[in-house]
């Protein structure tokens, strides 16, 4: 990693920037500055099917408007799945990775027969069910059958096996806080995700693998992100050591709430920035409002 401080603003185009987002690009703005470092955008868009090019446009005259600034050139995920594919080929020759074929609607069939039967199921952090992973133990003949008779799969990660063959135990620095207050040095837990995916038939990537590449790639020494992004450090550490890639500082923080205690999402017109602006509100009052408004 290099001496000067690389920040990056990391949106994905697939709706309007909301305040909470006004509020972690101004985060990262200041750190930068404070630090007389760097900030730079990056658009993770390769869900092709969610973001699209006229959100794109969006959100940077949203951010010009907003007076926040970024260093050029601006990177956008879709244009890189190449280097997505090597370090989904490194882990592939690591024997990390299997193809998974059962469906959402499967996986939601085998947890609630398991949870019938009394037996608690680990859930990961946003309560999604662990991945069975039956297909750990397939044989690569069974493996390429499946394969080649044409039904879907998704690349997932053996989590154990991973864990197995990188650094043990790994840490982060936390300089921000989690959603319960944690803060300083953190245990990385990356079992608690369970089988990840890494990459679908069609996109050779996924967020996980994606934003460690990126952020390597970009020297990133500092990322400024909402706390329901701090279980995700666990899985990103894994990467980072299994992919022997830097490891960068973590701020985590705060997130900001719509006016009845919800998360902001981009479906809530209201706090969009262009709403608040249709709205006569000026750029440095929209500023003011992220600062003030409520948190959890
Ligand atoms: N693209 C992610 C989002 O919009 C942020 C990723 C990150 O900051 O690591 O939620």
């Amino acid at each position: 990693m290099s001496d000067k401080s690389i920040f990056r603003f990391a949106p994905s185009p697939n709706g309007a920037l909301h305040l909470g987002h006004a509020y972690s690009a101004l985060l990262n703005r200041r750190m930068a500055d404070k630090a007389h470092g760097t900030m730079l955008l990056r658009l993770e868009d390769i869900d092709t099917t969610r973001c699209s090019a006229a959100y794109e446009m969006q959100m940077l005259q949203d951010l010009h408007w907003l007076g926040i600034e970024w260093s050029e050139p601006v990177r956008r995920q879709s244009a890189h799945f190449d280097d997505y594919r090597q370090a989904l080929d490194r882990l592939q020759a690591m024997q990390l990775l299997y193809p998974a074929f059962m469906t959402r609607g499967d996986i939601r069939k085998f947890v609630a027969e398991r949870e019938g039967a009394g037996i608690q199921w680990p859930r990961d952090p946003d309560g999604a069910p662990h991945y069975p992973g039956e297909e750990r133990q397939f044989s690569t003949g069974q493996r390429q059958d499946l394969i080649g008779s044409g039904k879907p799969f998704a690349w997932r990660l053996d989590v154990d096996k991973a864990c197995d063959m990188a650094e043990n135990p790994l840490f982060w620095e936390e300089l921000g806080r989690g959603p319960m207050g944690q803060t300083g040095r953190i245990k990385a837990e990356p079992s608690i995700w369970g089988d990840v995916i890494l990459a679908r038939m069609d996109v050779p990537t996924s967020y996980h693998l994606s934003v460690v590449v990126d952020d390597a790639l970009q020297s990133v020494s500092d990322i400024v992100r909402g706390h329901d992004l701090f279980h995700a450090t666990s899985m990103h550490r894994l990467l980072q050591s299994l992919l022997e890639l830097p490891t960068p500082r973590y701020h985590h923080h705060r997130l900001l709430q719509d006016g009845f205690g919800r998360k902001l999402s981009k479906s809530d017109g209201d706090t969009s920035i262009r709403q608040l602006r249709a709205r006569g509100l000026s750029a440095d009052a929209v500023l003011a409002l992220c600062e003030s408004s409520q948190t959890i």
